[in-house]
């Protein structure tokens, strides 16, 4: 048992008598509210906590065996007492903490910083980072930093705040890295595997949706005009390369009608392919691809998706979304017969009753438009290309349009659980006037992730949670104590 003199009788005396002072006169202004009251003892908890929290502090430091927090052994010349401030949600304050050197691992550490989740370098406690990151993930850092001097009283600047998430960014990078390089070996391979959280047994179908949406950076930043006058243009859209991973049975219906997916992977990068296609695949064993009787991957038309899908996902089966499909159809309609005639919409309505309800209906619809192709007389080259294009499409996809199949599986015929994700990351990386750099949003893709991915607690051990039904430890205060902190008995 830790003993914590939480605080001094005189301390804590003096702490109520300006409480009562300060509430006194909120009292008497005419135009008090509910809120004023709340905002006002939110701040005068924070100042009765401060000390408190740093009597705790400075017990879990002191109760540290002085080893190292990487290999375990003894650490050498003490370093004793060494100070810290660190910035917390109630206030700053001073820790202090003994230092020494691990020759073996040939660093300078102090395990107290280690046990405390203290990052190197940066004040912020594990609270404060865990804030700082997830307000950086709603808005911009300027909205950020005064979100969170509503929401928490702390105090930060847009740039301090930018560099805090980046750090947390960084760590959320290295841990999606270390994961990547696991799934290099065999013996890595099952780790992530047994990791799945795959507590239904049974057959079950795992669905991999992909798709693409680009972001803007500030590349050659002030050379536009240079590399213009050399006849280049500076290239500042890049690819953000998206994906999420989920079970069939995760899937449901609300009342409503509307669909919605229990529990899912996300995947997104702006680090390349091949970094994400790594990505992927492992995202895809911790959903359990490696139990999956079925894999399903369902995409819009883009070549290189299927490229992936054939070399990482061998014997999923592919699947080309039912919307961009009948797209193709729609635009092909407009250039034959003109946009909105009743001619164009004749000629569409069988097609699109083939594509769902026949089984094999994309077939029909490429013989139809090969029939086409030698019936029709007096078509314009433009017509010629685009109904050669569209013959070129159902050519390559037809295989991945067995719609009528996928219905009567319930699988899902859409990549619409993709698409919404995209638009969920595009409402914080794609606002007006915003431009990024790879070292800045990368690793805030890669914190947002983390956050959907439900890993949030691997940077923020406080966060984990806790199993339904049993009560929090901090919860189970013994119902015989007693909080006097005022000193006065309760009023019944
Ligand atoms: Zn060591």
């Amino acid at each position: 048992m830790v003993n914590l003199s939480l605080i001094a009788n005189p301390q804590l005396h003096t702490w109520a008598q300006t409480a009562e002072a300060g509430l006194q006169t909120l009292l008497q202004a005419p135009d008090t509210t509910l809120g004023h009251l709340e905002e006002f003892l939110e701040a005068q908890a924070r100042r009765l906590m401060l000390p408190i929290l740093g009597a705790a502090a400075q017990a879990l430091a002191g109760r540290q065996a002085f080893l190292c927090p990487i290999c375990h052994r003894p650490l050498l010349g003490a370093a004793k007492n060494r100070r810290r401030t660190l910035d917390t949600v109630f206030g700053s304050f001073c820790l202090q903490r003994d230092y020494g050197w691990c020759p073996h691992c040939a660093e300078y550490c102090s395990p107290a910083d280690q046990a405390l989740g203290l990052q190197p370098q940066a004040a912020a406690s594990p609270r404060v980072q865990e804030i700082a990151g997830l307000l950086s993930l709603r808005g911009p850092y300027a909205q950020a930093a005064k979100d969170a001097k509503r929401l928490t009283g702390l105090s930060f600047n847009p740039a301090s705040l930018h560099r805090q998430a980046n750090r947390q960014g960084q760590r959320a990078i290295q841990l999606r890295q270390r994961d990547i390089e696991l799934a290099q070996t065999p013996q890595g391979l099952l780790q992530l595997s047994a990791r799945s959280a795959t507590s239904k047994r049974g057959p079950f179908t795992l669905i991999i949706e992909i798709d693409a949406w680009n972001i803007r950076e500030r590349d050659d930043w002030g050379k536009t005009k240079k590399l213009r006058r050399q006849g280049q243009q500076p290239e500042r859209w890049h690819w953000v390369f998206t994906a999420t991973v989920f079970r069939l049975d995760q899937r449901g219906q609300t009342q409503g009608g509307r669909r919605v997916i229990s529990e899912r992977g996300y995947v997104v990068t702006r680090q390349g392919l091949e970094a994400f296609t790594q990505m992927l695949y492992v995202e895809a064993l911790l959903r359990g691809l490696l139990q999956a009787d079925q894999v399903l991957v369902i995409a819009d038309g883009a070549i290189w998706i299927w490229n992936l899908a054939g070399d990482r996902f061998k014997d999923a089966k592919q699947r080309v979304d039912l919307f961009h499909v009948k797209e193709h159809l729609y635009e092909l309609a407009k250039t034959l017969y003109g946009e909105g005639t009743a001619q164009a919409q004749q000629w569409l309505k069988p097609l699109l009753r083939f594509l769902e309800s026949r089984k094999e209906g994309a077939l029909d619809v490429l013989h139809q438009l090969q029939d086409l192709r030698q019936q029709l007389q007096g078509l314009t080259t433009s017509q010629q290309e685009k109904l050669d294009q569209e013959i070129g499409y159902f050519t390559t996809h037809h295989k991945r349009m067995d719609y009528k199949q996928a219905k009567a599986n319930g699988e899902p015929v859409g990549s619409g659980p993709v698409e919404s994700t995209a638009r969920q990351y595009q409402t914080r990386f794609k606002c007006t006037g915003q431009f990024w750099t790879l070292q800045g949003d990368e690793p805030l893709l890669a914190l947002a992730t983390l956050y959907r991915n439900e890993r949030w607690h691997l940077l923020y051990p406080h966060a984990a949670p806790t199993p339904s039904g049993s009560q929090n430890a901090q919860n189970q205060i013994p119902k015989n104590a007693r909080l006097a902190l005022a000193g006065k008995p309760r009023q019944r």
